[in-house]
């Protein structure tokens, strides 16, 4: 398995029905856990030195459409970190207030601070999926201005020029679309109505949207071609197989901090001599 091979890389040739929603690799699951463990205790001592570090932020960002595994992927892949290290935020339905404002307002105070590693199960990305596949901008008293047909590349522009101001200013993006196929999502709903300690997962609105796969395919093609970028890709990861999922995930994440070289901050030498007098007096006692 190589991450690269998951990375959106060329706008014009990007076509989501070419990427693999299953592992077209050898790799039994038995070896792909025993890599994800492996990657997971190495992301344990990385986010030691990135948050010691306080350089820069990691902004995690996950989408997806229903029963694809988002929320599973994020509680394997971060367990074991620091949670005084890491943030999670859900992105529902905007409130009153949230829709009062533009609609990177409320992603923008939930970034995450220097040293931590921030996690966006959905994201403002919504305002070019949900909101485009289901026109919900007219329900929404806007500027006449807004209400144009470029309004979606006007959007992708503008959360590339986001981006790019949040990674001038320290913050590092990585982006994943896990790609489920429409027949395992099919198998997940209906675990999801078989096991009763799943049923509170499924809703009358996962049904519904279904019926907008196609919609929702086309939105999202065309998102992850123009918002993946250099400094802030989007990676289509296979999600019929779980555990090759979570595999994908903490491998890019782990490469990403690796390829940061942070190392512990340095104490001047009068520190250290400081250090060593306060020692001597803590034994004295
Ligand atoms: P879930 O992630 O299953 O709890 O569902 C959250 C719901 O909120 C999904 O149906 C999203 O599409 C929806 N949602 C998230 N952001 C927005 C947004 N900006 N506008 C409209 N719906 C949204
Ligand atoms: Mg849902």
């Amino acid at each position: 398995m190589k991450a690269t091979n998951f990375l959106v890389d060329s706008k014009e040739k990007f076509r989501i029905k070419d990427c693999p929603t299953t592992p077209d690799d050898k790799l039994s699951k038995e070896e792909g856990e025993k890599r994800t463990a492996g990657n997971i205790e190495e992301m344990i001592n990385l986010q030691d030195v990135f948050y010691a570090s306080q350089k820069y932020s990691l902004l995690l960002i996950f989408q997806a459409l229903d029963a694809a595994g988002k929320d599973g992927t994020i509680k394997h892949v971060m367990s074991g970190l620091n949670p005084q290290g890491t943030e999670v935020h859900s992105f529902k339905q905007p409130s009153t207030e949230e829709i009062s404002h533009d609609y990177l307002w409320r992603a923008h105070e939930k970034l995450p601070e220097r040293g931590m590693i921030g996690i966006f199960n959905r994201s403002y990305y919504e305002d070019v999926l949900v909101v485009r596949v289901h026109n919900l901008l007219n329900n929404i008293l806007y500027p006449d201005v807004i209400h144009n047909d470029d309004i979606w590349q006007k959007r992708f522009r503008q959360i590339n020029d986001f981006e790019k101001y949040l990674h001038e200013n320290g913050t590092i993006i990585l982006k994943f679309f896990l790609n489920i196929s429409k027949e395992e999502q099919a198998r997940r709903f209906i675990k999801r109505i078989d096991d009763k300690s799943k049923n509170w997962k499924f809703s009358e609105g996962d049904i519904k949207e279904r019926e907008h796969w196609d919609d929702y395919q086309k939105a999202f093609q065309e998102t992850l071609a123009v918002t993946s970028t250099k400094t802030s890709p989007w990676y289509v990861i296979p999600a019929d197989k779980k555990w090759y999922a979570r595999l994908a995930v903490s491998e890019i994440i782990v490469n990403k901090l690796k390829e940061l070289k942070l190392t512990y901050p340095q104490v001047s030498k009068e520190q250290l001599l400081k250090l060593q007098a306060y020692k001597k007096m803590l034994e004295d006692k």
